[in-house]
């Protein structure tokens, strides 16, 4: 019987090799390391977002990069079918605030036994310490792979699941990129997604450990908005971090670092006018009181001495000797406050790998690759990714779904 190999263990591989099997495959799941979904076992702090169960217009304007690619595989395996899937494979789930979805137990462990329980049951053969280093092409169609121990597989469809290169202790070395670009794959260069930003300001490191709730960032290339959103950030020693600092750095992926401006409103609430009339209404309830006090007021203890820096104005100075000049920069600040940028966190340290290989040279239906019969792609190693929510977690389970029904039913036909 032909042989159709997976190639890596994590939430791809996993489901393209139990769905390849479901289709009638004999498949062999090749893992590098010597336990399957090491990564999965990390995700949403150990207890797995496994997806999210938005409307699928919702769903495609949280992924950033190339969600018209997705069209195809979000119809195939929408959130509700993978989550009906855990449940008959024993992993309840239970959908919390956001539409995000965990296993019912909290347990990310728990996802991984469900497919190990499901690969058991279809008879899939787990080779584990099995790390894949060649891939085979004759006459334009894959014909098996070599793994590291020199030992080679041959095979009529082979579905590579590798990864990015985010958290290398987890397997996902890159790996996938050299075997893809072995059969003249092109790739778009990794980059660091979902992952902290550096600033070089002292002011912005000297407010490490202070988080921020209801402010709006935005991130824009000269007049281009990049990001721009609501919601809470935290200053780290390093920079910025939190919700809103990761979703912005998967937009500044790609972009010239030294041409991004990132603005912080404190106020998204008030307009200037408003913003001006309360500092107005204040000094005049401050009186002789220091500005420290005043500032005190509209922004937390350690961020009023930063404004009021930034702003030129000595905190110490009596609210009602406030000159118009000084009022107008703190109401300029309080609604875009520049925080200087220096870069990102490194690529290890960053949830998603933004780039991978590039999508056009792959059918969005079946992840087949256009320049090599029976060779399919899915997760993360493609260039797609998405917001936090659950959603890189289902593009990697719903690709790597429709390349394993897609490979098996292909080799059924052959
Ligand atoms: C800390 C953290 C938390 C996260 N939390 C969430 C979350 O809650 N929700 C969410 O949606 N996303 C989350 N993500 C992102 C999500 O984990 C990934 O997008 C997803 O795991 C990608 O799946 P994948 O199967 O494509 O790749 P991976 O999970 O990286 O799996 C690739 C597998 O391939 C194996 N492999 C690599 N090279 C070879 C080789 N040469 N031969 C054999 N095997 C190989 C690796 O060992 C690995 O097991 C998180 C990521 C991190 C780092």
């Amino acid at each position: 019987m032909p042989t159709l190999l997976v190639i890596g263990g994590g939430a791809a591989g996993l489901m393209a090799a139990v769905t390849a099997a479901e289709n009638g495959a004999a498949v062999t799941l090749l893992e590098r390391n010597e336990k399957l979904g090491k990564k999965l076992y990390i995700t949403g702090k150990g207890r797995c977002n496994c997806t999210n169960l938005c409307a699928p217009e919702e769903f495609r304007q949280n992924v950033v990069r190339n969600p018209s690619f997705l069209f195809s595989a979000l119809t195939a395996l929408p959130p509700e079918a993978l989550l009906q899937k855990l449940s008959d494979w024993g992993c309840p789930t239970v959908v919390e605030r956001g539409n995000r979805a965990f296993p019912t137990s909290q347990k990310a462990s728990d996802v991984t036994r469900a497919f190990e329980r499901r690969l058991q049951t279809l008879g899939v053969a787990v080779r584990k310490n099995a790390r894949v280093s060649a891939l085979y092409v004759t006459d334009g169609h894959i014909s098996g792979v070599r793994l590291e121990s020199g030992e080679t597989l041959a095979a009529d469809a082979v579905i590579v699941c590798t990864g990015g290169v985010s958290y290398p202790s987890t397997g996902s070395t890159g790996d996938g990129y050299a075997l893809l670009a072995g059969c003249g794959h092109a790739i778009e260069p990794p980059k660091p997604a979902l992952v902290s930003l550096t600033s070089d300001a002292a002011w912005v490191r000297a407010l490490q450990g202070l988080s921020l709730k209801n402010v709006r960032l935005t991130l824009t290339h000269g007049k281009k908005r990049l990001y721009e959103e609501l919601g809470e950030m935290l200053f780290t020693h390093m920079g910025i971090s939190g919700p809103l600092a990761l979703s912005a750095s998967s937009y500044l992926a790609g972009n010239p670092i030294a041409e991004c401006q990132l603005t912080l409103d404190l106020k998204p609430g008030l307009t200037e006018q408003q913003l001006t009339a309360r500092i107005v209404r204040d000094v005049g309830v401050a009186g002789r009181k220091s500005m420290q006090t005043l500032l005190r007021g509209l922004y937390p203890e350690r961020l009023a001495l930063a404004v009021a820096d930034l702003a030129g104005i000595d905190p110490r100075k009596p609210a009602v000797e406030l000159r118009r000049e000084e009022r107008d920069a703190l109401v300029r600040l309080t609604k875009a406050l520049p925080i200087p940028l220096s870069g990102t966190e490194p690529i290890a340290a960053a949830v998603v790998t933004a780039g991978g290989a590039q999508v056009r040279q792959f059918n969005p239906s079946t992840m087949e690759s256009r320049l090599v019969r029976g060779l399919y792609a899915a997760g993360e190693l493609l260039d797609v990714d998405a917001l936090t929510g659950g959603f890189n977690l289902h593009i990697a389970f719903a690709t790597g779904y429709c390349a394993g029904r897609a490979a098996a039913l292909a080799q059924a036909e052959s």
